[in-house]
């Protein structure tokens, strides 16, 4: 599979010195070597991600296909994992051995020689991405991990295209750091994938362009107008961005090795990491440690208030640990009832416990519920992402959904209105979320606002 470039306007804007307006795509790729993850592994389809009837590979009888289409254009790497993966069965592989399988197959069949363009001249192959193997050498957790996948790929992968370990080291580091999360359009994780152009682009917790995803065709977009179109100094983020300052240096350096001096953690904002004014008219957000009373309005803390900050901290970030991976309601709910009126609204603690909550309330299809904690989030995600990012798109899509469901349609309305603006910015016009989840709603509410009317 050759990278190309999708389509016609890309390629004019490498001579373009002109404006690039926000919501432009500047970008398209298909993917060097991706996984889909295996907790989907019986609900989509192995190569194309899509959620239809899909049955199992008669050979493996454990990776899943939609039709001979699909299970034809994997076959080149999937012949290889397939004997393997019945010699190892019962035995499973993680995915991240999975990807790293896969890499070196393709690796075997060519791959090096692959270009990923990312201007019609300029491209990268998979050996000019960085590998950081001396910082993953002096990284415990990384070596026991590197170590662990090796032992597996040994037992799996066929002797004659087993790199030796220098080499496999090499593979590891330029996975680990170059990967891309391959996202659903509601922006949760399907899979991974390595993608050859896009993996020049550099990281800021204030980025200027975003990816999303139709399948596994990653889809760079600019959130800003840009004088031009500069790669050096496109940003995108590889991180979550509801993290405070300290949290993001953090993850960048223990997982991308790099110190980050960008605009938002050179100057980080308080409101993240905030305590609310004990005075209810009070918006202004308090840093109890730094001071007695509220810089703004004057009101005094009460006696122990930077206690109960620390502790409502403290608490709230243990259950979201706890809900790494399953989001609970009652864990949710009694986070939020302790943080009401001691953190900040627009604290990131009381955004991410939001956001568990709206998970949780959707699985147990409380949709009243739910849709509380939607209008919630709405105006924090139009603060830290701006109306024209995806994570807002989403969740004004999930408000008028859940207010639909309640019959409220004319909210819906006015909810669905404001989504297909912010999508259509976040995704561009022809995305299929477009045609398959916005607009279809759009008209059904559209179509009962008509009949309300007469
Ligand atoms: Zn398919
Ligand atoms: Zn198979
Ligand atoms: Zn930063
Ligand atoms: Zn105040």
């Amino acid at each position: 599979m050759q990278l190309k470039m999708a389509d016609k306007d890309v390629i004019q804007l490498e001579s373009s010195t002109k404006q690039i307006k926000k919501g432009t795509t500047i970008l398209t790729a298909e993917p060097f070597a991706f996984v889909l993850s295996d907790q989907h592994r019986k609900e989509r389809c192995d190569y194309c991600f899509r959620s239809i009837k899909i049955s199992r590979c008669s050979g493996c009888q454990y990776v899943y296909y939609c039709g001979r289409n699909c299970q034809r254009k994997s076959w080149s790497i999937h012949k290889i994992e397939c004997p393997n993966i019945k010699k190892i069965h019962p035995r499973v592989l993680p995915d991240a051995a999975k990807m790293m399988s896969r890499i070196i197959i393709k690796l075997s069949q060519g791959g090096a020689d692959e270009c990923g363009y990312y201007t019609p001249s300029k491209y990268r192959k998979f050996y000019d991405m960085m590998s950081h193997t001396n910082n993953i050498k002096n990284d415990n957790k990384k070596m026991e991990h590197f170590t662990s996948l090796s032992m597996i790929l040994i037992k799996y992968l066929p002797k004659d295209i087993l790199p030796d370990i220098k080499e496999l080291l090499g593979i590891f580091g330029r996975m680990s750091v170059n990967s891309f999360n391959i996202l659903d359009t509601d922006m949760t994780s399907l899979g991974v994938g390595i993608y050859l152009g896009p993996s020049i682009i550099d990281h800021s917790c204030k980025p200027n362009a975003h990816a999303v995803f139709e399948g596994t065709k990653i889809i760079i977009r600019t959130l800003d107008d840009l004088p031009s179109l500069d790669w050096s100094k496109i940003r995108i983020t590889y991180i979550d961005l509801l993290r405070d300052t300290k949290t993001r240096r953090d993850e960048l350096q223990r997982a991308y090795y790099f110190f980050c001096d960008c605009e938002r953690c050179s100057s980080p904002e308080t409101i993240e990491i905030s305590a609310a004014c004990p005075n209810k008219k009070c918006t202004y957000p308090c840093i109890p440690a730094d001071t007695k009373n509220c810089a703004k309005c004057g009101e005094k803390y009460p006696d122990n208030y930077q206690e109960k900050f620390n502790q409502v901290t403290e608490l709230s970030l243990y259950h979201l640990e706890k809900m790494a991976h399953t989001a609970y309601l009652d864990a949710s709910r009694m986070c939020l009832e302790k943080q009401d009126g001691i953190l900040h609204p627009y604290n990131l603690l009381s955004i991410r416990m939001l956001e568990m909550a709206l998970v949780a309330a959707m699985n147990l299809e409380l949709w009243q519920e739910a849709q509380i904690y939607a209008e919630k989030l709405t105006p924090r995600y139009l603060f830290y992402f701006g109306d024209n990012h995806p994570m807002s798109g989403q969740v004004h899509y999930v408000q008028a959904k859940l207010l639909s469901f309640q019959r409220r349609n004319k909210e819906a309305f006015e909810y669905i209105t404001k989504a297909e603006k912010m999508i259509k910015m976040a995704f561009g016009d022809c995305h299929y979320k477009m045609r398959n989840e916005v607009r279809p709603l759009l008209e059904q509410l559209l179509a009962e606002h008509h009949m309300m009317n007469y």
